[in-house]
Formats: C-alpha cells, sequence, structure tokens
C-alpha cells in the first residue's frame, strides 16, 4: 500500500505505449507509477532472477517490475496470450514473492473481450462501470492510434532531416502533450499539428533513397531499447524505414477479425508458408514478402533469441532470400547481445542494399556472409 493506503499500480514498458497505458490505467483510481526508464540496469536486474533459457521479453519485464517495485508500486499489471508470454505474469509472480517482494499482481487474460477485461478490473475498483472502462479504453486506443501513425511519419521520414534531431525534439513535444489529452477532439488536433509541424521540417531525401522493412517479434521489434535503436540506426545511414507492426495493428486485428488476418498472412506468405506457424511469425513471413513485392531494398527480421514462432519464420525467410536474391538480416537477442555487433552488421547490410542496387556480380556472395 502507499503512504495514503492505496495502490501503486505500474506496468512493464513496450516502446512509448507508456502513455496510453496511463490514460488505460487511470479507471481503476489508483496512483500510477510508470516504471523507469529502461537501462542496462533493467536487463541486468531481470537476467539475474529469470531462468536462463526464458526469452529476453520476459527478462526486461522483470526488470521493469522490480524497478518499478523498488520505487514503491505495489500493484502489477500484466498481460498474457500465446506462446510463452500466456505464462508469463504467473511464473514472474512466482520469482518475485520468492525474492521477498510484496505486492499484488493483476493478470489481464482474455481476448481482447471488453466485458471480460471489465470483469477482471472490477477487483482492483469495484465501483467502475462498463461505460466508463469503455470511455478508458477508447480514449487510449485513440491515443494509441495519434502515437503510431506519428511515429510511422517519423520513422519514414527521420532519416532525410537537414538538422540533426530535429524529428525527435518535435516527437518528445509530441509525446509529452499526448500524455495530457483529456478528449478525442484533443487527440485528434494534437495529431493533425503534428504531422504538419513534422512536414515542415527541412528534409533533403536522394532519388535513390534505401528502403528497408522491419518484420519480427512484437516486444523487440517495439521496444527500441531492446534491439539497440536499429531503427535509428537504418534512418543514420540514410535508410527510409516502414515497419507495420504497432498496438494498433495489433487491435485492428484481435478478436473476431484474427482468423480472417492469419488467412490472409498465410495468402500474402505465398508457396512460403502454407498455415500458421504461431505468435506473429506467420506476420513476419507474409509482410516480408510484401516488403519484397513492394521493390524494397531489403528487410530487417528481430527476434528474441529462443522465440520458437519467430524461428519458425527464419526458414521460409532464409529460403525467401536465397530464391530471390532479397535481402533478408536476422538479428537474435539475448542478454549478451553487444551493441557494436549488431552497428556492424548494419552497417554491413546497407552496403551490401547498395550493391544490390548497383547489380554487383558480388551480390550472391555478400549474402551469404552477412547471412
Ligand atoms: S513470441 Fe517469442 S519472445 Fe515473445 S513471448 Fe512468445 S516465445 Fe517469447
Amino acid at each position: 500500500m502507499s503512504e495514503s493506503g492505496g495502490h501503486v499500480l505500474s506496468f512493464p514498458h513496450m516502446g512509448n505505449y507508456h502513455v496510453p497505458m496511463v490514460t488505460l490505467a487511470s479507471m481503476l483510481d489508483t496512483e500510477i507509477l510508470v516504471a523507469p526508464r529502461m537501462t542496462r540496469r533493467t536487463l541486468e536486474l531481470g537476467t539475474r532472477y529469470s531462468p536462463e533459457f526464458v526469452c529476453i521479453p520476459f527478462k526486461y519485464n522483470l526488470g521493469n517490475f522490480i524497478e518499478s517495485l523498488e520505487s514503491g508500486a505495489n500493484l502489477l499489471v500484466q498481460a498474457g496470450g500465446g506462446c510463452r508470454f500466456g505464462f508469463y505474469a504467473e511464473v514472474q509472480e512466482a520469482i518475485l514473492r520468492d525474492s521477498g517482494y510484496e505486492f499484488e499482481m493483476l493478470r489481464l487474460f482474455g481476448s481482447f473481450e471488453l466485458r471480460d477485461y471489465h470483469r477482471q478490473l472490477r477487483r482492483i475498483n469495484p465501483k467502475l462501470t462498463f461505460r466508463r472502462a469503455l470511455w478508458h479504453y477508447r480514449l487510449a486506443s485513440r491515443q494509441t492510434n495519434a502515437l503510431d501513425v506519428v511515429e510511422d511519419y517519423s520513422r519514414k521520414n527521420c532519416g532525410f532531416e537537414v538538422e540533426d534531431g530535429a524529428f525527435e525534439r518535435a516527437f518528445e513535444a509530441f509525446l509529452g502533450k499526448l500524455g495530457r489529452t483529456q478528449s478525442f477532439a484533443e487527440v485528434d488536433t494534437l495529431e493533425r499539428e503534428t504531422l504538419e509541424e513534422l512536414a515542415a521540417i527541412p528534409t533533403e531525401r536522394p532519388d535513390d533513397a534505401l528502403k528497408v522493412g522491419v518484420v519480427g517479434e512484437l516486444y523487440v521489434v517495439m521496444e527500441p531499447f531492446s534491439n539497440f535503436f536499429v531503427e535509428k540506426e537504418l534512418a543514420k545511414r540514410g535508410v527510409e524505414v516502414h515497419r507495420h507492426m504497432s498496438v494498433s495493428e495489433m487491435i485492428a486485428h484481435s478478436g473476431r477479425n484474427g482468423p480472417k488476418h492469419l488467412r490472409k498472412l498465410i495468402e500474402m506468405s505465398g508457396p512460403y508458408l502454407h498455415y500458421h506457424i504461431g505468435a506473429h511469425g506467420t506476420e513476419s513471413v507474409g509482410l516480408a514478402r510484401q516488403f519484397m513485392q513492394d521493390g524494397f531494398d531489403g528487410v530487417l527480421h528481430l527476434k528474441p533469441f529462443g522465440c520458437m514462432p519467430e524461428v519458425n519464420a527464419m526458414t521460409a525467410l532464409q529460403r525467401m532470400s536465397r530464391e530471390n536474391l532479397f535481402p533478408i538480416l536476422f538479428f537474435s537477442y539475448d542478454a549478451q547481445s553487444s551493441e557494436t555487433g549488431v552497428r556492424t552488421r548494419l552497417e554491413a547490410f546497407c552496403d551490401m542494399l547498395r550493391m544490390r542496387r548497383r547489380r554487383d556480380p558480388g551480390l550472391a556472395e555478400a549474402m551469404e556472409v552477412c547471412a
């Protein structure tokens, strides 16, 4: 309990989604503590207390929880889903209790059915009406959507800014304002004004700018700290970066829309996949093929070490890359991954993409080396 005797709620980080998460969590009328910013210490703490071979999002989440508990949180929220994610909450709760922490755990499981979640949330706030829960959910979803739209624009354009850091400054200002929006109209206005502001930032884009798509496991794709900021690193090398994965996309394809979306992804995968391979593996193959057909120069595939759905996807992606001489760079992250190693491989990858543009006869050999 906090000094006031109430709950202090916290949740793990993933990209900038803590902003809509605060809007969502405020329906519980508890104090909200955003976990301290991710640092190497977050991963070290998570790694120290985790089973060695568990996937890295588990370790980051656990590190976030420990840092939040140290800062005064006493109510932790964890979601769950297919694959190992379904066991995160239970195992993390057991580890933290064994380590001597006292707290409550709110495990949110369900199929994105609001009625289900409402029942679970009333355990913390018995006065929570469905109508109020719905309002918070809708506002948080709208904020999420604005965040994704603005991030998408920045990702595609920041590599060509004339003044270093111009996009980042505008984005940070947007993020601060987004957290203060209280209505749909305010989010609409903020999104429109921010996009106008970003469009007015001077850029110099060469006609032959490289275009790269990013696919992979949702956490390492959407949490830049965990992937060593690969999108920013690509942008620094003058690359236009595209990715479809975002929380807005996940919401849009959840619940009843899920099976239809999966069928579409399998169709998009063409000869490389004939059935669903779990979590976002099918998405990785379908979207990578889409990027290839859309004339992109290459694809980055990001995954945590030992993530089975993405290991499955890799076999299909490697075949796609080989048969089409289409460069795909694979990154597998664990607690020992080195930032320098990631940067060096990215540098080599960009050189290889330029070779492909020049139709360099040494491309096939370079792809073997880079794989
Ligand atoms: S998708 Fe992969 S990394 Fe993510 S929880 Fe599942 S197994 Fe772990």
